[in-house]
C-alpha cells in the first residue's frame, strides 16, 4: 500500500512536470519569440539517450516506451499506409503490454516470450479494428468511435491502472502518463504541438531512469527505507547538534528459527512501518540486517528519548499479522495453504548525542555500545550513552 502511495505521488509529480513544462515552453516561447518548433532537430538525439541510457541501466520498460512514442511521432511520415486509428489502436495495445510484462533488461532471456506477447496484443488490436467495422455494418446506429477508440481506450486504462497498483513502480507511472497525454490527444482535449511534446516525453523518462537508479543504490529494497549508503551521505549534511539511535530487534535469529525467513521478512518490513514514522522528528535508515538507525538533527537528548520511548512501546503492543504457508490451513487465491498469525516482537535501541569533537561514525559506535548495555539489561528497553 505504501509502494501505491508512494508511486501515486511520483505519477501526480510526473504530469505536473509534463504540464508545466508545457505551460513554461509555450509562455517562453511567446514572450521571448524563442523558435521552440526547432526543438524538432533535436528529436533524433533525445530519442536516442532515452532508449539506450534507460537500457543500460536495465530499465526496459523506458527504452520500450520510447520505441513506442518515438514510433507514433515518425510513422505517419513514411510511405507505411496507417490509418490514424489504427496507429492510436497499436499505440494503446503497446502500452497495454508494456504494463503487463516484468520489467528485465532489452535482451534478458524472457525477451522471446514478451516479443510474443508483444504479437499477440497487436493482432488483439487489429483484430479489434476488423471486429468493430462489421459491426458497425451490423449495427449502423453504434458509433465507429464508440467501438474503435472509446472502448478499447477505457479498456486499456483498466488494464493500465490495475498493472500500477498490482506491482506499483516508477516505470509503470510513466506508462500511465504517456497514456494519459495518448488520450488527451486522441480526444483532442488539447491539441499537441507533438515535436515539444515527444521532447518534454523524453526528458520525463530520464527523469524516472535517474530518480529509480538513485532509489535502486539508496533505497533498502526489503523495508523502503533509505540505506546505509543513504545514511552515509546523510551523515555529511548534518550540523553539530544531532543525537543518533541504534535500534536492533531483540531475539530475531530465534525468531526467524521459528518461523522462518520469509516471515522474518515480513516482521523487518512492519517494524520499518513503525520506525518510520519518526519522520517528523527525525529520519530513519536500515543500517543491516535486523539493525535500523536514527537520526534526530536538531534536538536534545530529551525529547529524543521520550519519542524511542513511545516507538520502543509502540512495537512491543503491535499485533503483527503474518501470513504463513502451511499444510493444514485454508487454500488462498494461487492454491497455496496459507494461515495467518499474530505475532510480537520488541526492540532495544542505544541513543548518543554527538559531541563536537567526534566523528559521525563515533556517534554511532557510543550509540551501538548503549544499544550492546540494552541488550545485557534484559532487552525491550531505551538506553542512553
Ligand atoms: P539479539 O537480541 O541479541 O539482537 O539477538 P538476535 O538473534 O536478534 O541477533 P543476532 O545478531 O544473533 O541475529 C540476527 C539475525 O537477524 C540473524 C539473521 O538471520 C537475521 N536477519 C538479518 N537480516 C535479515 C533479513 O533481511 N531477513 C530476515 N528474515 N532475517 C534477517
Ligand atoms: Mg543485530
Ligand atoms: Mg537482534
Amino acid at each position: 500500500m505504501t509502494d501505491f502511495l508512494q508511486t501515486s505521488k511520483a505519477f501526480i509529480l510526473g504530469v505536473a512536470f509534463i504540464i508545466m513544462a508545457h505551460i513554461g515552453l509555450d509562455y517562453s516561447a511567446a514572450r521571448w519569440s524563442i523558435p521552440v518548433d526547432s526543438v524538432q532537430y533535436s528529436l533524433p538525439v533525445l530519442f536516442a539517450i532515452s532508449l539506450l541510457l534507460p537500457a543500460y541501466f536495465k530499465q526496459a520498460r523506458i527504452s520500450f516506451l520510447t520505441i513506442i512514442v518515438s514510433a507514433y511521432y515518425y510513422l505517419p511520415e513514411t510511405e507505411l499506409v496507417i490509418s490514424e486509428p489504427q496507429l492510436y489502436l497499436y499505440g494503446l495495445a503497446s502500452l497495454a503490454w508494456l504494463s503487463m510484462i516484468t520489467e528485465r533488461g532489452v535482451f534478458s532471456g524472457h525477451a522471446i516470450k514478451q516479443v510474443l506477447l508483444l504479437a499477440a496484443t497487436l493482432a488483439a488490436a487489429y483484430l479489434w479494428l476488423f471486429a468493430s467495422a462489421k459491426l458497425q455494418l451490423i449495427w449502423p446506429k453504434l458509433s465507429g468511435d464508440v467501438s474503435s477508440v472509446y472502448l478499447p481506450s477505457l479498456i486499456v486504462g483498466c488494464v493500465v491502472l490495475w498493472r500500477n497498483m498490482a506491482q506499483p513502480s516508477l516505470s509503470q507511472t510513466a506508462v500511465l502518463a504517456t497514456y494519459l497525454i495518448w488520450c488527451i490527444a486522441q480526444f483532442e482535449l488539447v491539441v499537441f504541438n507533438w515535436s515539444i511534446t515527444m521532447a518534454i516525453l523524453c526528458c520525463y523518462y530520464l527523469l524516472v531512469v535517474i530518480v529509480n537508479s538513485y532509489f535502486l543504490a539508496y533505497r533498502d529494497e526489503l523495508t523502503g527505507l533509505p540505506s546505509r549508503r543513504a545514511l552515509n551521505q546523510y551523515a555529511s549534511t548534518l550540523g553539530n547538534t544531532y543525537v543518533v539511535a541504534m535500534l536492533d530487534i531483540d531475539h530475531f535469529k530465534k525468531f526467524n528459527d521459528t518461523y522462518g525467513h520469509d516471515v522474518g521478512d515480513q516482521v523487518l518490513k512492519l517494524v520499518a512501518t513503525k520506525i518510520a514514522k519518526v519522520r517528523r522528528s527525525g529520519k530513519a535508515f536500515r543500517y543491516g540486517g535486523e539493525e535500523f538507525s536514527l537520526i534526530f538533527p536538531r534536538k536534545n537528548s530529551e525529547q529524543v528519548m521520550a519519542e524511542l520511548e513511545r516507538m520502543r512501546k509502540l512495537i512491543a503492543h503491535y499485533k503483527m499479522a503474518i501470513r504463513q504457508l502451511n499444510r493444514q490451513g485454508k487454500q488462498d487465491r494461487k492454491g497455496s495453504k496459507v494461515t495467518t498469525k499474530t505475532v510480537h516482537v520488541t526492540v532495544s535501541i542505544g541513543v548518543a548525542v554527538h559531541q563536537k569533537q567526534m566523528s559521525f561514525d563515533d556517534t554511532i559506535k557510543i550509540a551501538d555500545q548503549a544499544l550492546y548495555k540494552a541488550k545485557k539489561a534484559g532487552r525491550n528497553r531505551v538506553v542512553a550513552a
